[in-house]
């Protein structure tokens, strides 16, 4: 049997990696974006050949429009064969600060990060999705793209900007079998919210707990999978009841 394609976008820590692992598992050969990390990412590949599937690693910047079509663009011109046939937009940065102390260059980084790499890694895919009528786009936001965090004017924008994108790229592809639909973790534990005391938030969070990365892996593996097939332009929150 031939193998199915997914790319994981910051696959090699935190949510990335428990989603890959979970492609894996749906037997998903997976394509482990990272940007530094290389040690971290051959630990997500170990983890998925343990599921008993294979993947590879793939390191570009999701912020650099240049090295997304040099490199996965090559990808896809060179392997006409291997259709990427899910798409999780999960890489992502933070970079917290009041508005007007905020430089320039953390805005300009958070957005190219979180936003514009939705734009371009998901335009070197959705064609071929479209061509073979199936596919699954998965952006991995954030409950502060929903409702906004002081602090993140940056990243607040750009998670707000992918969910702006979900709708409408959803309605412009849905006729071809292909679905996108976002994620909106809350608190998850992971390297990104390593240096936040979860004590004052336990009274905040119905659940009284940080999330674990996957509790949202199985909500992604979910939007992922055929079972999702009438679930598109969505938002599922992954927060344990935290709205406000
Ligand atoms: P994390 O543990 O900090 O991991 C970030 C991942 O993104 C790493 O794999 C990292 O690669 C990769 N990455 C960062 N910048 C990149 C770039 N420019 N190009 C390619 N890869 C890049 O983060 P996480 O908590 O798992 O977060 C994953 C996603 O969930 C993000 O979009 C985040 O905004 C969102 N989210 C997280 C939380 C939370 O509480 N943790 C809540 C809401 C939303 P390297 O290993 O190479 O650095």
């Amino acid at each position: 049997m031939s193998m199915k394609y997914a790319l994981v976008t910051g696959g090699s820590r935190g949510i990335g990696r428990a989603v890959s692992i979970r492609l894996a598992q749906m037997g998903y050969y997976v394509i482990i974006n990272f940007q530094r990390n290389e040690v971290e990412a051959n630990k997500t590949l170990a983890l998925i050949r343990e599921q008993g599937s294979d993947g590879a690693l793939m390191k570009f910047d999701v912020g650099s429009k240049e090295e997304i079509q040099s490199i996965l663009g090559a990808w896809v011109e060179a392997n006409p064969d291997k259709v990427i046939e899910v798409l999780v937009n999960n890489a992502g940065i933070r970079k917290d600060n009041l508005m007007l102390m905020m430089p320039d260059a953390d805005w300009d980084s958070v957005l190219k990060t979180n936003l514009d790499s939705f734009f371009y890694v998901t335009k070197a895919l959705v064609q071929n999705m479209m061509a073979k009528r199936f596919g699954r786009i998965v952006n991995v936001v954030s409950l502060s793209g929903i409702k906004g965090l002081p602090g993140q004017v940056n990243y607040s924008a750009s998670k707000a900007g992918v969910i702006g994108a979900t709708k409408a790229l959803a309605q412009e592809v849905g006729r071809r079998g292909v679905t996108v639909n976002c994620v909106a973790p809350g608190f998850i534990k992971t390297d990104m919210t390593e240096a936040i005391d979860p004590t004052p938030y336990r009274n905040v969070i119905p659940m009284q707990r940080f999330g674990e990365a996957e509790e949202v892996a199985s909500v992604v593996a979910f939007l992922a999978s055929k079972d999702a097939s009438y679930v598109t332009g969505e938002v599922i929150h992954v927060n344990g009841g935290l709205y406000t």
